[in-house]
């Protein structure tokens, strides 16, 4: 018997389940479905990601304290973050920027994934995004304690070196006080 596939796009999360939509159902919906992930996308997700963890930190280096994640997008061919900041980034803080993710890359940190309680991550100092719903035991990832804490429920690389070279290559307004940066893939190691 041969086996149709079917590719599913990102999952949504409802009520704590995870959603997959499709475009087509099987002819015998009563079969056996077996569900697995295209790795490469995957891995291509995990650099994005990670990388959007160091860009929101080096962001907060070298713009202040204030900026803060107002979206983010990560695919396998792009992330896009939007942060809340009241003039255009200069050329000069972009470069900034890149030179700090690029070295917390070439430092090679392994990415540190621990479940633990809300309070013991808040005491930690990690980022948790405003608006967001968090349960009693949080996700932290961690990238070089000094560096970024985040609450998170994506999926990383292992280690930071994975990411390769992080190019920012648009800058611009989305809305007043946002601005949205893009960052295409590049390389990778998995
Ligand atoms: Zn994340």
């Amino acid at each position: 018997m041969g086996r149709k596939r079917y590719w599913l796009p990102t999952p949504k999360k409802e009520n704590d389940l995870i959603i997959h939509f499709t475009d087509q159902l099987p002819a015998q919906i009563e079969l056996e479905v077996l569900a697995s992930v295209n790795a490469e996308e995957r891995a291509r997700i995990t650099y994005n990601h990670t990388a959007t963890h160091l860009l929101h930190a080096a962001l907060k280096q070298v713009l202040g304290a204030h900026v803060n994640q107002k979206g983010s997008m990560v695919s396998p061919e792009v992330l896009r973050f939007d942060v809340s900041h009241f003039a255009k980034i200069t050329d000069e803080e972009m470069k900034q920027v890149e030179n700090i993710v690029n070295q917390k890359v070439r430092e090679n940190h392994p990415v540190v994934i621990k479940e633990m309680p809300k309070e013991e991550a808040m005491k930690l100092g990690a980022m948790a995004l405003f608006g967001e719903k968090y349960g009693d035991t949080v996700r932290v990832v961690t990238v070089d304690p000094a560096f970024s804490i985040e609450l998170c429920g994506g999926t990383h690389v292992p280690q930071t070196g994975c990411i390769g070279l992080f190019i920012i290559t648009s800058e611009g307004a989305v809305a007043a006080g946002v601005r949205r940066i893009e960052s295409p893939h590049r390389a990778g190691c998995l």
